[in-house]
């Protein structure tokens, strides 16, 4: 068996899941790599624009923080998953999602059949809140148009939301997650003058934390692979 399979199986037997929505693997990647170079080489350009200005902006989070933590994965990808903000793994890697939370979100990733190399990873704050503390309104406003700048440049076909402070970011909404998730929500982005498929569910770190949830996150991660699988 090999390793992807290995984790998806250690996933799913670890939430009680017992069956599939297909046999075969999703040959992702040759849809993503076959885009036009030229057109990604122009997306890196606008991304590494944004990752200036947030480097830019003067935030009392960065004096506190050590690396500034952006994106992972793939600036072509048709999922973006949008987490909360940097931890200690990732505040010393200046990569999201790297500690016990992304090893656990590889495995969900895993699980629908995608990888890390095709999904777009970032958080709605990019450096590391103090002690890790939840970051507070005024950081989540003042981080969103760097957040909305990424979204509209990756250009993705469905967000997932990982937690209550992206859902809150991005649905602009105080409703609690156990209200929000189950079910499609949109996005609108003004400069892409469309509406993106948005999906909220449960924080890998509190899915650590409360494994009773995995079954309710695991049903919002078929919620997704039913959509893609769909196009195929
Ligand atoms: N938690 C998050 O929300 N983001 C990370 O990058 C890591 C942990």
């Amino acid at each position: 068996m090999n390793q992807s399979n290995k984790k998806k199986l250690e996933y799913i037997k670890d939430i009680g899941v017992n069956y599939f929505l297909q046999d075969s693997p999703r040959n992702w990647f040759e849809k993503t790599y076959q885009k036009n170079n030229s057109a990604s080489n122009e997306k890196l350009i606008e991304i590494q624009k944004i990752i200036e200005a947030i480097n830019k902006h003067q935030t009392p989070l960065k004096k506190t923080a050590n690396k500034l933590v952006v994106y992972d994965g793939n600036i072509d990808a048709r999922v973006m998953f949008i987490g909360e903000a940097p931890g200690k793994d990732e505040d010393e890697q200046g990569l999201p999602f790297v500690g016990k939370a992304g090893q656990l979100l590889n495995k969900m990733l895993t699980a629908i059949k995608l990888d890390r190399n095709e999904v777009y990873i970032t958080n709605v704050v990019n450096w590391r809140p103090p002690d890790n503390r939840t970051p507070n309104d005024e950081e989540i406003l003042e981080f969103l148009p760097f957040l909305q700048q990424q979204i509209d440049v990756v250009n993705p076909d469905y967000i997932f939301l990982l937690g209550g402070v992206a859902a809150k970011a991005i649905l602009s909404t105080p409703i609690a997650l156990g209200k929000l998730r189950g079910k499609w929500h949109e996005y609108k982005s003004l400069k892409l003058n469309k509406k993106i498929d948005t999906i909220a569910s449960y924080h890998p770190a509190f899915l650590l934390r409360s494994p009773q949830y995995k079954k309710a996150s695991w049903q919002d991660l078929q919620m997704l692979q039913k959509k893609l699988d769909n196009e195929k």
